[in-house]
């Protein structure tokens, strides 16, 4: 399936992409991971961003879309993809529609996952993430065995810097301005398939028989 997964920061993209892609072997493109990646790396790409990123702004669209000219071309997209955080604004998506149409690939949908401003803020907050292998915890819902330490690698387990409650407040901003346009730009290009978020694995469900995945 080849997909856009559009919704606030902590609707649920990441999880339901991760659900999607153990379903028909797509793969999921997260610009918020590659530039997470390329900061921990120290790369050029990597100090350009870092400061829109901790302050919750977005980083320019000439730098991701550098990033999504070349990621798309990748040959693991062949199966399919899941693009979680990609298009964030009208000009990425209006770039996203000539590259994918000068690469010859048709999108299925724009899913639009709708969650309540509260139980956002509520998500981001207690969210937890680990520096070394990317694991996301919730100190409410889904902590880890340790305080601080990841189940899975061992690796340290923290608040992100973008997910303290200032950044969180201005990225929901940011979403509401620059963002939240995308579903009507979507609606108009007949794409656009918008769901009440309440559990990833309706979300999932309500794909799956859309897409027939
Ligand atoms: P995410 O993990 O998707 O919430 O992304 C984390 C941060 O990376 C965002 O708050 C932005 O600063 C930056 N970012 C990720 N994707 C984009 C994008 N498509 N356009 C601009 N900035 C982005």
């Amino acid at each position: 399936m080849r997909l856009i997964l559009l919704g606030a920061p902590g609707a649920g993209k990441g999880t339901v992409a991760k659900m999607l892609t153990a379903v028909d072997g797509s793969v999921q493109i997260s610009t918020g991971d590659i530039l997470r990646v390329a900061v921990k790396e120290g790369t050029k790409l990597g100090k350009q961003a870092k400061k829109f990123m901790d302050a919750g702004d977005l980083v320019p669209d000439e730098l991701i879309m550098g990033i999504m000219k070349e990621r798309l071309k990748e040959d693991d997209c062949l199966a399919g993809f899941l693009l979680d955080g990609f298009p964030r604004t009208i000009p990425q998506a209006e770039q996203l529609k000539v590259l994918l149409s000068d690469l010859g690939i048709k999108l299925d949908a724009a899913v639009n996952l709708d969650v309540p401003r509260d139980v956002i803020l509520d998500r981001l907050t207690t969210r937890r993430t680990c520096v070394d292998c990317g694991a996301i915890y919730n100190v409410k819902s889904a902590p880890t065995k340790v305080e601080g330490v990841c189940d899975k690698c061992k690796g340290k387990v923290v608040q992100r810097d973008d997910e303290t409650e200032e950044a969180i407040s201005n990225r929901l901003d940011v979403y509401n301005e620059k963002t939240a346009p995308l579903v009507d730009f979507y609606q108009r290009e007949g794409l656009l398939m918008d769901i009440a978020a309440t559990s990833s694995e309706v979300v999932v469900a309500a794909i799956r028989e859309r897409t027939g995945a």
